[in-house]
């Protein structure tokens, strides 16, 4: 890409934010003017409005690249709006977990962004699409979500990992696992008590790959599901998930497919999408396969626990 090409769409979620975010910010906006591109910045009023002005940069023939910083809530809306569009889309991650951004290959360095430009490395992102509701990343159903209710009700502007701390323990104490029903293309695959995860990438939060074969651009959709009735076998899954051994096992399924249909005959049970709360249930997720051109730096792999867990505490 080349000044001539257009100019550049940079759209900002001011309100996401770690401090080495916003220095990427204005560190890599001072680079692209200090190559003579055009960058045009607008601001976020909501999360809808991230998606709006992606929405509006792709369909305005001038424009030649969307730049979108902000954390996954963000990042999701923009690609959202963007669905379709030629042109391609370069994240900086703003949030507090980054899981797309991570799965990308990018880091907390202004250099991997330049890198990444620099390489011309673009590639397909899928979308998980729930009747208009989006994710780039994962969608959870039962325990993760519980957590993520219990965090956006107690929400105070920007949270940080320690805001999950007693919402995690408050659902691990108070969780009573609840029974889904999860068929996927055409199989009826279980009905139990358990947790059910759905994704596009194989790391989740803080590193954990419970969806280790992932791919976020294989036209394919993963589906984890634990099998779980009590605490000290979720603690157990929780290990062997950590030691990555637990796809495999007699009480994980693991599938890949396009569509998944995810029910409960219970009530007050939820689903989370990217971090935030997402649709009620039933819940039937369609794959949108390479919705959206995305630059990533060229060879670079997710970073695992232990970088992620030196990450958090800095
Ligand atoms: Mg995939």
């Amino acid at each position: 890409m080349n000044p001539n090409d257009g100019y550049i769409a940079y759209i900002v979620n001011p309100k996401a934010g770690a401090s080495s975010g916003k220095d990427m910010v204005r560190e890599f906006k001072d680079y692209l003017s200090g190559q003579k591109y055009d960058v045009r910045t607008s601001i976020t009023k909501s999360l809808s409005h991230a998606g709006q002005l992606a929405h509006t940069a792709v369909n305005d023939s001038g424009c030649a690249m969307v730049v979108a910083s902000g954390g996954d809530g963000t990042i999701r809306e923009v690609v959202h709006g963007m669905q379709g569009a030629e042109i391609p889309v370069l994240i900086i991650p703003c949030g507090t977990e980054n899981l797309l951004a991570n799965e990308l290959g990018f880091d907390e360095r202004t250099s991997t962004l330049i890198k990444a430009f620099e390489g011309g490395c673009v590639r397909p992102l899928d979308l998980g699409n729930a009747e208009g509701r989006c994710f780039t990343s994962i969608a959870g159903f039962g325990f993760d979500a519980d957590v993520v209710k219990r965090v956006m009700d107690s929400r105070q502007g920007h949270i940080n990992h320690m805001d999950y701390f007693w919402p995690i323990w408050r659902t691990f104490w108070g969780h009573h696992f609840p029974v889904f029903n999860v068929t996927i293309d055409d199989e009826e695959l279980f009905e139990g008590r358990g947790l059910v995860f759905v994704g596009n990438i194989s790391r989740y939060a803080v590193g954990l790959q419970i969806l280790h074969r992932a791919d976020y651009g294989d036209g394919l959709l993963d589906l984890c599901v634990f099998k779980c009735t009590s605490r000290p076998r979720l603690a157990k899954h929780s290990a062997l998930t950590l030691l990555k051994v637990h796809a495999g096992r007699r009480d994980v399924l693991y599938r890949q497919g396009r569509t998944i249909h995810v029910s409960t005959p219970e009530a007050g049970v939820y689903s989370q999408f990217d971090g935030d709360p997402g649709p009620p249930l039933p819940v039937t997720i369609e794959l949108i396969p390479h919705a959206v051109r995305m630059i990533v730096p060229p060879n670079a792999r997710p970073a695992g626990i232990r970088t992620r867990l030196m990450r958090i505490l800095g």
